[in-house]
Formats: C-alpha cells, structure tokens, sequence
C-alpha cells in the first residue's frame, strides 16, 4: 500500500508507540491520585504540557488537553459566546468550525464568513472591514486541509491584537509541520490534534493565552484546572508529547524532504498531465499537500481507481467522504462548475519514497486515460 492521504491521519510513530505502552499497562494510575503511583501518571501528563508549550514558544500552564481538534474548536466557539453577538470566520474553514458556527447562529449569534482570493488566502484587510463593535472573536485556520494554503496569521494576529479583539487558529493541519510561534503571530487560542502528526488518535490540544476568560466546555471533576472535566486521557497525552518530540527534532529536515518530494509531485502532474490545475499556491501551502483539479474525470471514482492500484488519496477532505455535495474549500476559490467534481488530494509525509510517488503519478496518468476515454 501507498499511502498518501496524510491529512485525513498519520501512521502513529515508534516513538509514540514506546512511550505509550507503560502507561496502557503497567501505570494505569489516575493522575488526580495523591499516592506515589498516581503521581507517576500526573508526572508525564505534565510533561507533556511542558514540551507541547514550548513547541509553541507558550507557558505550560496555557496548554489544555482535549480529545482532538473537533473538541478544541468547539470550545473556543462556544466560549466566544460569552463576549460578544458576532464571530468572524472564513469559508474554507473545517466543519469542526463551520458546523458549531451554524449552531450559533441558530442560537442568535451572528456570524461573518470571509471569502478567499482564487489561492484560498483569505485577504486581512477584508476582514478587518467585517468588525464591529460586538465582535467577540476572529477564527481563521492556520493552514488548509483540502489544498493546504498557509494563511497571513501574522497579519491577522496584528489586526486582531490592535482591535482587541481574541483571535483563535485551527492549526491542525499546521502544528507538528510548520514553524509557530504564537507570541509572534499574536495567537490568543490555537487548537491541535495529535493524529495529525504522528502522534495518537482521540487526543489533542487547546493553546489559550488568558485561561482565566475562559469556560469550560465539558463540566464534571476538577481536571485541567477545572477547565476540562474527565480524567485524563495518560497514555494519549504520553504519546501526543513523544511525536510532538519527534516532529520538533527533525522539523526543518522533514519540511525540506516533503517539500521536495511534493514539487517533484506537482510539477510532473502538470507537466504530463494534460488539462490539470494546481489547486492553492505553488508555495505557501502545507510541505506535504499536493491538490488537483484534473478536467473529464470524477474525483471519487479516481479516488477508487487508485485504490485498486493500493494508493489511499482522497478527492477532498476524509470529513466530507460519503457526501456526495462539492467540496466546500473547492467552490470557494471559485473553480467553475463543470470541474467542481474532479477534484483529487494526494498527502505526504517524509517517509514516502521517491518510487512511491513515481508510482503513484504513473497509476494517476493511466488511471485519468481511462476515464476520460469512457
Ligand atoms: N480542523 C482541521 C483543519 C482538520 O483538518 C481536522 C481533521 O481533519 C479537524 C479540525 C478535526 O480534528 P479531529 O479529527 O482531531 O477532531
């Protein structure tokens, strides 16, 4: 098997697998124990705050474990209520976003949904022209997870700061695979998922600056500062901390190696791929993501056709699979209706071998051969 749908998951690392293990087995200890057993548990729990935090050049006491990115999300929007009628958001959001997005307004909060250029960049200057004065919160993912487009945080994070107004990024595409530092981008919130990068599925991370503003989502027992009830998730979190240790050591080499691999991707699909256009920006977009929209064919039986070859790709994000509606990110940077459908997503990671991806790009020219020939 090839696998190249790295956005939708990761293959967990060895290193996450080792240190998880104890903690499965052996020290099971709940770590709101006060004996020498739990402590243990309470020990690598805190830990992994610490190496987490500084991966993000934050305090410790700023990071809060959650069950994944969907959760984090969901608690920054909800919180958001608290301080104002209106949020600010884009259109090519994940539905982690849009979705809770749609629940408040029904529940009469007032939404605005920023567009995007033809890349997917969001423009900052647009959005500063939405504020208002009841504006709680500004909400712009870090990086995209269909065409991989990194956005103007740090223009962003400038125009919310100098508003005063909280601005969160979903970096879950981004946190494990890209540099961020969340002083220098004026991040307040940023939310996390361990399966993204290599680490666990079922647990990840929420970065807030001010904790004391914020309420908890999930109410119950006293954990995480009583910020987020339930006992905690040990051997995830263990095993969140050793990839989040493992994608800081070898960030820039692991960059510079998918980076490679994916220009090499990209520039021989356009080159020998007749009628086929790059989706996002050739290069600010997340190393790994390579995103096509190939004219005649249908992204979801290509995705099946691949499959058969043993090659996981997707035709759009793993969330929207079994809807048949188009993509989302797709119609929002204005690609025509005739095309909508024949969209492909092929993500990498830096153990995928050059012969992988010769492979894959031999399969996808017979593959779209075929197609278009029926
Ligand atoms: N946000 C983005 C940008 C994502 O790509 C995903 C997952 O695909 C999520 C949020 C949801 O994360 P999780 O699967 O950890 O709930």
């Amino acid at each position: 098997m090839i696998y190249l749908d790295n956005a939708a998951t990761t293959k967990i690392c060895d290193r996450a697998v080792h240190a998880m293990e104890p903690y499965l087995n052996e020290m099971y200890g709940n770590p709101s124990g006060i004996y020498n057993f739990s402590k243990v548990s309470k020990e690598m729990v805190e830990r992994t705050r610490a190496t987490i935090a500084s991966a993000i050049h934050a305090k410790p006491e700023n990071i809060f474990f959650t069950s994944g990115g969907t959760e984090s999300d969901n608690w920054v929007l909800e919180n958001a209520a608290r301080y104002g009628r209106h949020i600010i958001t884009s259109e090519i959001e994940h539905h982690a976003i849009l979705n809770k997005c749609e629940n408040l307004s029904k529940r009469g909060m007032d939404i605005s949904y920023v567009g995007t250029d033809r890349m997917g960049f969001v423009n900052p200057y647009e959005l500063e022209s939405h504020i208002r004065k009841d504006t709680a919160l500004i909400s712009i993912m870090f990086a995209n997870n269909e065409i991989g487009t990194i956005q103007p945080i740090k223009e962003i994070g400038r125009i919310a700061g100098r508003r005063k107004i909280l601005f969160h990024t979903d970096a879950v595409q981004a946190f494990g695979h890209v540099p961020i530092n969340v002083h220098e981008m004026n991040i307040d919130m940023l939310s996390a998922s361990s399966h993204k990068f290599h680490g666990p599925k079922g647990v990840g991370f929420l970065y807030i600056r001010n904790p004391e503003n914020v309420e908890s989502l999930i109410f119950g027992g006293g954990q995480e500062k009583g910020r987020r009830a339930g006992t905690e998730n040990v051997a995830g979190i263990v095993g969140m901390g050793a990839a989040v240790e493992e994608a800081m050591e070898n960030l820039n080499q692991r960059m510079e190696r998918e980076i490679e691999l994916r220009n090499y991707l990209i520039n021989r699909v356009l080159r020998e791929i007749p009628y086929v256009k790059l989706n996002g920006h050739m290069s600010k977009r997340l190393p790994g993501n390579a995103n096509f929209t190939i004219a005649g064919i249908d992204g979801t039986s290509l995705v099946i056709l691949m499959d058969n070859d043993g090659i996981c790709v997707s035709a759009g994000s793993a969330c929207s699979a079994g809807d048949d509606s188009p993509s989302h990110v797709i119609r929002a940077i204005g690609i025509p209706d005739q095309y909508i459908y024949g969209t492909i997503r092929l993500t990498l990671c830096a153990d995928n071998t050059r012969e992988e991806i010769d492979y894959t790009i031999h399969r996808l020219k017979e593959n779209v051969m075929q197609m278009r020939s029926m």
